[in-house]
């Protein structure tokens, strides 16, 4: 089947049904907008495990995603979206990005989780938007921006639930999100340690892509070992 599109971490392909995808998971890891890249072999195994599993809880806490299902170790079949090019970012500790732009250590708690609007824009760097930009750049309508922001809070609960009940702190992710031929807004793109900053709830270990973007610790190692931690096989 056709390949339509070759992102940074999988690619898609058309399917015989109408509107539904292929997604490969890849191998390859990149960070800081592609500068820093890596082949990682495993690394789309586990993806493809982390992202089916999370979109499945969702689905059954009536959060619906564009995911089908898992059809093979590498690959799921999704519904067809067209992609909001908003990188929709929730906090609930501050890290990375965050902590620098307010001054904090990172790991301080916020009060609240916070969301954050990223213009999905490698040429830009991915700048920070208001909800002003994404209105008159027509990325989102005031009414769908509400929608995605009230879809990625109840996505923090479900996902911060799960995660501490197998302690560990869902410091931030990042989702993405899609419109389906019939206009309806879905969860779409992934979640997975390559989106979500993870740290153990005592020793505050990373189990995401931190310890690839910083040289902590080898990658697929780390990742395994998150499968374990949250029994994921
Ligand atoms: N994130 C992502 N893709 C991006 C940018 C950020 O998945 O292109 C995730 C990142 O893994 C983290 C959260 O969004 O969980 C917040 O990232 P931040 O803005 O702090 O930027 P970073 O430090 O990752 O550059």
């Amino acid at each position: 089947m056709e390949m339509l599109y070759e992102g940074k971490a999988k690619k898609v392909y058309s399917t015989d049904t109408k509107n539904v995808l292929r997604i490969e998971y890849k191998n390859s890891a990149t960070a800081f907008n592609g500068v820093k890249k890596d082949i990682i072999e495993g690394k789309g195994i586990l993806n493809n495990l982390f992202s089916s599993f999370f979109f499945t809880m969702l689905a059954e806490k009536n959060i619906q995603s564009h995911f089908i299902k898992k059809i093979s170790d590498t690959e799921q079949l999704v519904t067809a979206v067209t992609i909001i090019p908003l990188e929709v970012i929730v906090r609930n500790v501050a890290a990375g990005t965050l902590a620098k732009r307010i001054g904090k250590e990172e790991g301080f708690i916020m009060k609240k989780p916070i969301i954050e609007l990223c213009y999905k824009n490698d040429e830009l760097g991915d700048p920070i938007l208001n909800d002003d930009h994404i209105e008159i750049l027509e990325l989102a309508t005031p009414i769908e921006l509400k929608v995605i922001k009230i879809k990625a809070l109840q996505i923090n609960d479900v996902l911060k639930e799960y995660f501490e009940n197998h302690h560990i702190d869902l410091i931030d992710f990042k989702l993405e999100f899609g419109k389906t031929a019939d206009g309806i807004i879905l969860l779409a793109d992934e979640i997975s340690p390559d989106t979500c900053r993870l740290w153990d709830s005592t020793t505050k270990q990373k189990f995401d892509k931190d310890v690839f973007r910083r040289d902590i610790a080898p990658l697929r190692e780390t990742y395994q070992a998150l499968a374990d931690k949250l029994g994921i096989s």
